[in-house]
């Protein structure tokens, strides 16, 4: 029997992370924060509407009952985020002064510009959220680059300014994407859950700023069935329950800001996070938090250029 080598049996190697990343280098906060300000709070929202239930496949095929039928159920969760989610989220913000950042795909810009130009004119930011929520790792190099680079000029036919700021669809970065972005003048990413600090990133002289992608609203309030239709799964906590996690993560990292400055960056989706339920849960944590000493909500744009 033909053994295969000790070796075969591993498939990650620590030199593989800053093979992909570059190099890596400390954000700069507490130099540019100015007096006063301890812990920044970036409350994001992905966008997609229902154009991610277009990708063949998509997670598995929930959004296919099977070749012949969409699943209009799952289908119709999707557009929740362009005729209820965002709506609601953008009331949230404005009754609390908060200016946020909404990752966007290029083609909810071209489907639905209104709601888009909406955001902005709100004052908020949109990043870049891939063209059509695809996984980047079923894409070769060249169709990768076309992603981001059609993604990021749909967005700003409809913004009339170009988006800085990049999350990979559900963060499936590949070997690829830092030196990608790096190349093509974005100014962060927000993609890994290896810490709760930013940290900037270097490739041939350019630098990207990483702005953790934190706890993510699919995973606090979608329950995972296997095989199962993980959009019309139940909350698996009540809206208290999640606002609890905020806080209790708030409240750590408030007290270290003490020594350094801290931020905290929760990824949400406004099908998720903007049904009035989980509404609920996010108004609560923002209650807790705001008017705290030292305590600002920013945009993830504005917190990485405070990085460098
Ligand atoms: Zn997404």
């Amino acid at each position: 029997v033909q053994r295969p080598e000790m070796k075969d049996f591993y498939e990650w190697d620590k030199s593989e992370w800053p093979k992909m990343v570059g190099k890596e280098l400390p954000h700069r906060l507490k130099q540019n924060l100015g007096p006063g300000r301890r812990l920044g709070i970036m409350l994001t929202f992905d966008t997609q509407g229902d154009i991610d239930g277009g990708v063949r496949h998509y997670q598995g095929g929930t959004t296919r009952w099977n070749d012949d039928h969409i699943n209009y159920y799952d289908m119709t969760q999707r557009m929740y985020d362009i005729r209820a989610g965002v709506p609601r989220i953008l009331r949230l913000l404005d009754r609390y002064g908060i200016k946020s950042t909404f990752p966007t795909t290029g083609t909810t810009a071209e489907w639905y510009p209104d709601t888009v130009a909406a955001i902005a004119a709100a004052g908020h930011e949109v990043a870049v959220h891939g063209y059509r929520h695809v996984l980047l790792p079923l894409l070769n190099d060249e169709q990768e680059r076309e992603e981001i680079v059609r993604a990021r000029d749909a967005l700003k036919h409809v913004l009339g300014s170009t988006p800085v700021g990049w999350r990979s669809p559900m963060y499936s970065t590949t070997n690829r994407t830092v030196k990608l972005l790096t190349e093509l003048g974005f100014s962060y990413m927000s993609d890994f859950h290896n810490d709760d600090k930013p940290y900037i990133l270097e490739n041939g002289g350019k630098k990207l700023v990483h702005i953790p992608a934190g706890l993510d609203d699919w995973e606090m309030n979608i329950m995972k069935v296997p095989g199962g239709i993980s959009m019309g799964g139940q909350p698996y906590a009540s809206p208290s329950h999640v606002a609890d996690i905020l806080i209790g993560m708030f409240e750590v990292l408030y007290s270290e800001s003490v020594d350094e400055p801290q931020v905290i960056q929760f990824t949400m989706h406004p099908k998720v996070s903007g049904r009035p339920d989980r509404t609920y849960g996010v108004e609560m944590f923002i209650r807790h938090v705001q008017g705290r000493p030292g305590v600002f909500f920013t945009t993830m744009k504005d917190l990485a250029a405070m990085c460098l």
